[in-house]
């Protein structure tokens, strides 16, 4: 497996599979390299922590940073190269300059109009579509493969990239399911900041969003998500159940829908997500 801190070693993957990550791999990462790799394609590992996607009040500083793990599970999951990008490579004229990259960008509506992540992080969508799209130019992929666990952010990539295929040589974003501990946790690079007791409570998240795998009403599911949150000790930032397309009201008549958490324990927060079967419509 190479090693590519210079992006003019890209050439030879070009045109293949890129798997776009923070690093602190851990298995759900693993399950998206062995997606690309099972694509036939060369498949091309990412590792940067992205400063323009941290709001000033988050964990940049201390998001964990563990290259040498990282790198034996992305070779173990079949990756062919690894690229670890300079901030200058991804931001020329370095950070200050983002900005200005950044208003390349007006950001699609499903990036703004939610209200979940682009409420609590403003500055987030900003800088996520701000790296994409530079390791998008950058390694040219032919497939580019994401998680459900941010399901926004999917939704958001899907967006600009189905908005730019000129730009980007009709790059296809392959969505991955989320992958989840044994007991139903998702897995996140942020679970290594829980202590055990913490553990235990992260657990309501996943029981919420089971709790309303069917449901009878919107109304109904989103109060047994913020009651399951509550009795775990959840402090719920939003518990809600809205449409798969938009992310915004659930369409009157609608069969299924997506539900979205984000609680915090402590400094901790994390977020999930899962699909929702609707029985009676009515709000
Ligand atoms: P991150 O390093 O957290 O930015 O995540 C990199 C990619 O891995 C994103 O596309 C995430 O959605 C995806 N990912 C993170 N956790 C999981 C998980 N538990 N299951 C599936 N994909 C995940």
């Amino acid at each position: 497996m190479k090693i590519i801190e210079n992006a003019e070693n890209l050439s030879e993957s070009r045109g293949g599979a890129l798997v776009p990550t923070m690093g602190a791999l851990h298995e759900g990462h693993g399950t998206l390299i062995r997606a690309a790799a099972a694509s036939g394609r060369p498949v091309l590992v990412s590792i940067f922590v992205n400063p323009t996607q941290f709001g000033p009040n988050e964990d940049f500083a201390r998001y964990p940073r563990t290259l040498d793990a990282d790198l034996k599970i992305a070779e173990a999951a079949g990756a062919s190269a690894v690229f670890i990008p300079t901030v200058e490579s991804i931001y020329p004229g370095g950070l200050a300059n983002a900005a200005t990259l950044a208003a390349q960008f007006s950001l699609p509506a499903i990036a703004t109009a939610p209200l979940l992540e682009d409420a609590i992080r403003p500055t987030h969508f900003g800088g996520v579509c701000l790296v994409v799209s530079r390791l998008f130019d950058l390694c040219e992929p032919s497939l580019a493969f994401f998680g459900e666990k941010d399901f926004q952010q999917l939704r958001v990539i899907t967006q600009i990239v189905s908005e730019n295929l000129s730009r980007w040589n009709s790059l296809q974003i392959i969505p991955c399911a989320t992958i989840r501990e044994a007991d139903g946790l998702a897995m996140s690079s942020r679970n290594r900041y829980l202590d055990p007791a913490q553990r235990t409570s992260a657990l309501g998240i996943s029981r919420a969003l089971q709790s309303v795998a069917n449901c009878s009403s919107v109304a109904a599911g989103e109060k047994l998500m913020r009651d399951t949150l509550d009795q775990h000790g959840l402090e719920t930032q939003y518990a809600v159940i809205r449409s798969e397309k938009t992310l915004c009201a659930v369409e009157s008549g609608a069969k299924s829908a997506r539900a979205l958490i984000a609680a915090k324990l402590g400094e901790i927060r994390l977020i999930d997500n899962a699909s929702v079967g609707i029985t009676t419509m009515n709000g």
